[in-house]
């Protein structure tokens, strides 16, 4: 099947060239699945390549990365070793080469692992919709995504966490990866042993990345004992709708998420 390609030239123009009617593509790794079968099916396909958003930035210990940043690209990068088991748990090795931290705003679940962590890292969204740059919480991009059709994501940034706070757990089917049974991404800092601002971010438990904001009550202020972890873990399902799909039942996922939401919160930081 022969595609027209658009490249753009500026940021601004991309809103534009999608509300025409053309699909981004990033790493592909989706897109052109859509593009020849999906939802975007004969779509132009809008080129963001020579932008400068392939970079990583670490300063003053914020971290800032460019939407075309790949799964590859931040396993090699030093600074950010908390987020290699992250970025490694994505497809093969061919996938990561391509998949982009801004397509995987976009994946649909049970894709999204990335979001998943950032969402634990309290990220923001940078992106352009048209008519100006602007900036939105994660949570709050991914609950209104549908609607901002013609934005196009730049970038993404968040604090740079301490190492030892951040966890990550990805279940799979089959090893080494597969897409998502469930995955857990938590921000546990502590302050006089008691935790304080903890965030907790669940996949493949809604159709997007989502916070799991009573588990995150449950834990803040308190020492990550037994007794909190239980509580935690008693209410890791609320307000979550998993799906069915062919990795597992909606059944299965409300089942093991407390699980493994133990086994995360109990494991030595
Ligand atoms: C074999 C295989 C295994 C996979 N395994 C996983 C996995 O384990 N975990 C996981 O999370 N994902 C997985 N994926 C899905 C996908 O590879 C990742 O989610 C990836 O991060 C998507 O990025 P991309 O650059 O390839 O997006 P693309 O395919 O280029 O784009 C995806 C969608 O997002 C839009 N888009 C892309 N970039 C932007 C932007 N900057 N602004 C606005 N819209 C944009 C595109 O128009 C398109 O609609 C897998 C895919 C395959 C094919």
């Amino acid at each position: 099947m022969s595609a027209s390609l658009l490249a753009a030239k500026h940021v601004r123009a991309v809103p534009g060239l999608k509300a025409k009617g053309g699909n981004i593509i990033a790493g592909g790794t989706l897109a052109i699945a859509e593009r020849n079968c999906g939802a975007a099916t004969g779509s132009p396909l809008i080129i963001v390549d020579g932008l400068g958003l392939d970079r990583i930035e670490v300063k003053a210990k914020k971290v800032t990365l460019g939407a075309l940043v790949t799964m590859a690209g931040i396993a090699r990068e030093r600074r950010l070793g908390f987020l290699h088991p992250v970025a490694n748990s994505i497809g093969g090795p061919a996938v990561r080469a391509m998949a982009t931290v801004g397509g995987n705003l976009f994946a649909p679940s049970p894709y999204g692992d990335v979001a998943v962590a950032l969402l634990a890292l309290d990220a923001e969204v940078a992106f352009h919709d048209g008519k100006a740059l602007r900036k939105l919480p994660l949570e709050v991009f991914l609950k209104s995504r549908k609607k901002l059709r013609s934005a196009f994501v730049t970038g993404v940034s968040f604090a740079l966490p301490q190492a030892r706070d951040f966890r990550y757990i990805k279940v799979v089917r089959r090893k080494p990866v597969s897409a998502s049974v469930i995955t857990i991404a938590a921000l546990l800092p502590r302050r006089a042993g008691k935790i304080a601002g903890a965030r907790l971010a669940l996949g493949a438990m809604a159709p997007h990345a989502i916070r799991a904001r009573k588990t995150e009550s449950a834990l803040e202020g308190r020492a990550l004992d037994r007794k909190a972890i239980d509580q935690a873990v008693e209410v890791v399902t609320e307000a979550t709708a998993p799906a069915d799909d062919v990795y597992a039942t909606a059944w299965y996922r409300r089942e093991i998420a407390p699980v493994h939401l133990k086994r995360l919160l109990g494991a030595a930081p």
